[in-house]
């Protein structure tokens, strides 16, 4: 098993993206069912006011951290556990990002992650349903990933809804394709939340993922920070010039995230 790391009640898989998608093959070629959870400073924040979101994500079969501020709060917390200290390197998120990388070893975003998995599934008999966002997202997203890896095999898409009066239908459409790989973006916590609940019910699923808004950057919808921007822990600032109107949940992950990490310190 590898090593976990525990940041406000979340188990966290220390893992690099490699070491993730080499998991999730070995869980696909042992016919395991799970799914597997990439939270990020937000989803941290509402699982500490929402008790059964923590328990899924602690279900999990994998816990992948998407978010330097994770990455940051592990080193705090490993390292010195120290207010002061984590104040006066919370500047280095965007000066010296690797610093923190000796804790937990890598931020993974559900968006790479996906586009790795169907790069990797291309060739092999596993098969992709893509569930959510809003019509003709999963479509193009589809497109997209094909048009890298040709050989893929995408067998359904869906936008749907996570309400209950959608759920036959989608469980009837997801059986009826015999997916084994499912990504499922209906936003957080409402996503995992469903897989939670229906992953029983799919018959030949493996492997679900919530992936937020990753059909929304792959199929061009919106755009990705510059690599720089991410690199350096920015892609939160050019969200906020894409989209003002997130401010909200961009203040919880860059501000309200930070503050409360550093209470527990
Ligand atoms: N979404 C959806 N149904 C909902 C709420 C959201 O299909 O009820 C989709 C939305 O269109 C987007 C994805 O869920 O494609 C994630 O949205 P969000 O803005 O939360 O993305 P994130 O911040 O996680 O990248």
């Amino acid at each position: 098993m590898q090593n976990k790391i525990n940041v406000m009640n979340i188990m966290f898989d220390n893992v690099t993206q490699i070491e993730a998608l080499n998991l999730i093959f070995k869980y696909l070629n042992k016919d395991n069912k799970g799914y597997i959870c990439t939270p990020n400073p937000e989803m941290l924040l509402e699982a500490q006011k929402n008790s059964p979101f923590l328990n899924v994500i602690n279900n999990s079969l994998l816990n992948i951290a998407d978010g330097i501020g994770i990455l940051w709060a592990a080193y705090n917390m490993e390292k010195h556990n120290s207010k002061l200290k984590a104040i006066l390197n919370l500047p280095l998120i965007a000066l010296y990002p690797k610093k923190f990388k000796t804790v937990l070893k890598e931020r993974v975003t559900g968006t790479d992650l996906i586009q790795k998995i169907c790069e990797r599934s291309a060739g092999t008999p596993y098969k992709v349903f893509l569930l959510g966002a809003v019509p003709g997202i999963a479509e193009i997203t589809k497109e997209k990933l094909q048009q890298k890896s040709p050989a893929l095999k995408i067998v359904g898409t869906f936008a749907g809804s996570a309400e209950l009066k959608d759920k036959d239908t989608i469980v009837q459409l997801i059986n009826k394709s015999e997916a084994d790989i499912l990504f499922v973006a209906f936003g957080a916590p409402k996503q995992e939340m469903w897989i939670y609940e229906n992953l029983k019910n799919l018959k030949t699923v493996k492997i679900a993922i919530g992936v937020g808004g990753a059909f929304d950057f792959i199929s061009g919808k919106r755009k990705r920070a510059p690599v720089w921007m991410q690199i350096i822990g920015l892609e939160w600032l050019y969200r906020l010039f894409q989209e003002p109107t997130r401010w909200k949940r961009i203040y919880n992950a860059t501000i309200k995230f930070p503050i409360e990490i550093i209470k527990l310190l």
